[in-house]
């Protein structure tokens, strides 16, 4: 293992998830999650060897002292002198950045810069990414933006059919995200299908608790479906997805709040908002088996939504090698895949019902009948992403 580990970190605003991901073989040697912070009840919880284990934070900068104790659990493993990188997870990235940045300080500035465009996402980054500088000065350290694999979108793709004004003078375009997903997944999909990636084409559609479709040709997003924010395009487990922008200054009127709007269309919606139960596909799909009248039309909606994507990116390409399934709801519900497949007769789209089931729980595989357009189930792995970009980087 000497000398191939890379941790990789993905700071949010109360929380702090990190994996230390063994780049010869590309699984996680040790993952883990702080949570809770700014609250009494803050704590470092991670898994190693199968087993877990759990550290309460004292008072102070949740963010500092949960990247210390990762310092200390890794020295206390004695895997401190293996880490050679540590990879940055970055939501936004704008158009400033198409692709993986070693972090300094006027990096840092730029990302801070950009927190108008995630103001959840950037500045809880940056907090992570001064935590990790600190606790790790010696080591290089790299930012991956979710939104860099999408920057190959052509202008007919990213443009907003509003005033040319907007983009410029306030960079309102479509970015898109869960951009090394969709990388990753492209790379394993043509290695299934035995092509080279630069002659393939698929729809990838990470179905996750965020869930976007991309159109990838030749092994660059040219379109997708998440937008100005992660807010756009499919519904999600809390999230609405496309809807009329009139419907916001419909509720404003009413006297809604512009903060109890977003809270509504961010986190109350989605598979939460139709089901009246659950945002978790699990607990809908339950429900649904029960009877369920509101999970019975949060199923049909969201696999509806998910085919009507994947029809609309037919026209962003010229073939066609396949549709990827990833993520949690992606790489595991069988119900959910079965029924866009359905959705989808009309492209020739039948499901194989026994590889539809085999293909669950990490297993990948091609669940459409033999000689039918294929659609396939590629477990994701972002933190592999953002370890290998890191050290392609740091060996360049
Ligand atoms: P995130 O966007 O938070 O990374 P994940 O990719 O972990 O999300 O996906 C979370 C979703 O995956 C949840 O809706 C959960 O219900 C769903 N999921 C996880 N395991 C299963 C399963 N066995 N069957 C159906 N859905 C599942």
């Amino acid at each position: 293992m000497s000398n191939s580990l890379v941790l990789v970190i993905n700071s949010g605003s109360s929380s702090l998830k990190f994996a230390l991901i063994d780049t010869v073989v590309g699984d996680a040697v040790l993952s883990g999650l702080g949570e809770c912070f700014g609250l009494p009840e803050a704590n470092v919880s991670w898994k190693y060897n199968g087993e877990k284990s759990e550290y309460a934070l004292s008072e102070g900068n949740h963010h500092q002292l949960a990247v210390d104790r990762i310092v200390a659990l890794v020295e206390e493993l004695g895997l401190k002198d293996d880490i050679i990188a540590v990879g940055h997870r970055v939501v936004h990235g704008g158009e400033k950045f198409t692709s993986t940045v070693k972090l300094d300080e006027s990096v840092l500035e730029e990302i801070e810069n950009l927190s108008d465009l995630a103001p959840l996402h950037n500045p809880a980054h940056v907090i992570g990414m001064r935590a990790s500088m600190a606790a790790f000065p010696t080591l290089s350290q790299y930012a991956v933006f979710d939104t860099a694999f999408h920057q190959t979108m052509p202008a007919k793709a990213y443009t907003g059919a509003i005033s040319r004004k907007l983009y410029e003078d306030y960079g309102i375009r479509r970015y898109g995200f869960h951009g090394t997903s969709h990388y990753f997944v492209s790379r394993e999909a043509a290695k299934m299908v035995n092509k080279p990636i630069e002659e393939s084409s698929f729809i990838s559609v990470h179905l996750g608790n965020g869930a976007s479709v991309c159109a990838i040709k030749n092994g660059m997003s040219v379109d997708t479906s998440m937008g100005f924010t992660p807010l756009a395009g499919l519904m999600m487990g809390t999230r609405c997805g496309d809807l009329d922008p009139s419907i916001i200054e419909f509720l404003l009127k009413k006297g809604w709040t512009q903060e109890e709007v977003f809270d509504e269309l961010n986190k109350k919606s989605g598979l939460l908002g139709v089901s009246g139960l659950t945002s978790d596909c699990r607990g809908v799909i339950e429900a649904m088996e029960n009877g369920h009248e509101g999970a019975t039309l949060a199923f049909e909606l969201f696999c509806y939504r998910v085919a009507k994507y994947v029809g609309s990116y037919m026209v962003a390409l010229d073939e066609l090698d396949g549709i990827i399934f990833t993520a949690g709801i992606g790489e595991n519900s069988q119900p959910i895949r079965s029924k866009i497949l359905e959705n989808l007769k009309i492209f020739g789209y039948r499901e194989d019902e026994a590889a539809n089931a085999a293909a669950r729980f990490g297993n990948k595989g091609i669940i459409t009948q033999p000689n039918t357009p294929l659609a396939m189930v590629i477990p994701t792995n972002e933190e592999w992403v953002i370890a290998k970009e890191s050290m392609a980087l740091l060996h360049a």
